[in-house]
């Protein structure tokens, strides 16, 4: 932690990112930890002021708009890339490859800050701060930021509540501890509001995604030997619906939620024809199924990219069981 602080005082430029295709984990952590930045900044002289930008590759989720700053987030394609940065905040993601473009930031003396809690995390930072036990980044970013004595105003409570909730399925999941319930006790009492959130983040989906999870719903399969359930959505279906990559959010846990399933499996076509895979499990190690791909998570929630083609990877899938 120490060495996380000076790094910050050293530094000029600043970037926070974190994976390609978001979620309300990385936003949540990234936006709480872009905020305490920030929050350090405005206390320094101003010609001693940082630069402090949180650049992703990937459009954030419309569910997490209602949380403080997110309008900050900046896509890379729209940035301008001649500058250097010299110190890089990567939160939520397993591997470096997983910022995507944002890699491009990276010039010879960039140091990079890995906060993370994947299974498959290779403590691939200058400081890697790692802990795979921890329900979620946001959950860690709430100790660090505990721990260095640094205020968390409620609209940082809110995103880290947000991302709580994202990695634990509204505090379902077994990655839920006595200490997450004691985050969240500590949120509630600076006054987040658990219900705005939870009605923000998951109770208003749009018509596109009820409909994807439709589709998913009545096409899904189930391999009985392996226990494995499956659907595969190529890309003409979202355009049919006019959806987008987010709206087929929460497809692998309803597949989960089917009561023989060990395994769920849901691929999907990108529009450049790449398939991406989530896998979910009842206690099979899926992480090591998605490595295989090239990918990784954790041990109950895996994902990866392929360009093998969909009956190829069920069948190695399902060879894997
Ligand atoms: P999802 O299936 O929701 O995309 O991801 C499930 C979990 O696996 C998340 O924790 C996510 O960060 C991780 N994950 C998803 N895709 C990949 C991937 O391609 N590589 C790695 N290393 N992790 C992934
Ligand atoms: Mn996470």
């Amino acid at each position: 932690m120490k060495r996380i602080l000076e790094e910050f005082e050293k530094a000029k430029r600043i970037v926070v990112t974190a994976h390609v295709n978001p979620d309300g984990d990385c936003i949540g952590a990234g936006l709480a930890l872009f905020s305490a930045l920030n929050n350090l900044n405005s206390k320094l002289e101003k010609e001693e002021r940082k630069v402090i930008r949180f650049i992703l590759q990937d459009t954030a989720p419309k569910n997490t708009s209602f949380l403080e700053h997110f309008l900050l987030i900046e896509k890379y394609e729209n940035i301008d890339t001649k500058y250097d940065f010299d110190l890089m905040f990567i939160v939520d993601c397993g591997d470096f490859d997983r910022i995507g473009e944002v890699k491009n930031l990276v010039k010879d003396g960039t140091k990079i800050i890995n906060i993370d809690h994947h299974e498959s995390n290779n403590n691939y930072g200058d400081i890697s701060y790692v802990d795979k036990k921890i329900s979620s980044t946001s959950e860690l970013i709430f100790n660090i930021l505990k721990e260095l004595n640094l205020e968390i105003n409620i609209e940082m409570g809110e995103a880290i509540y947000t991302g709580i909730l994202n990695d634990t399925g509204n505090f379902s999941y077994t990655n839920v501890s006595k200490d997450t319930f004691r985050v969240a006790s500590e949120l509630r009492e600076i006054g987040v509001n658990n219900e705005k959130i939870i009605k923000e983040f998951y109770d208003k989906k749009t018509k596109e995604r009820l409909r994807m999870l439709g589709y998913a719903m009545s096409n899904f399969e189930f391999y009985e030997d392996k226990k494995l359930t499956y659907v595969f959505i190529p890309h003409s279906v979202y355009e049919n619906y006019g959806a987008s990559r987010e709206d087929s959010e929460g497809v692998v846990e309803a597949l989960r939620s089917f009561e023989k399933t060990e395994v769920a499996l849901f691929l999907r076509e990108e529009s450049n024809g790449l398939i991406k895979g989530s896998m979910r499990s009842n206690g099979i190690d899926v992480n090591k199924i998605a490595s295989n791909f090239g990918g990784g998570g954790h041990i109950k929630a895996s994902g990866f990219t392929t360009d093998k083609k969909p009956e190829e990877v069920l069948k190695i899938v399902l060879n894997l069981l």
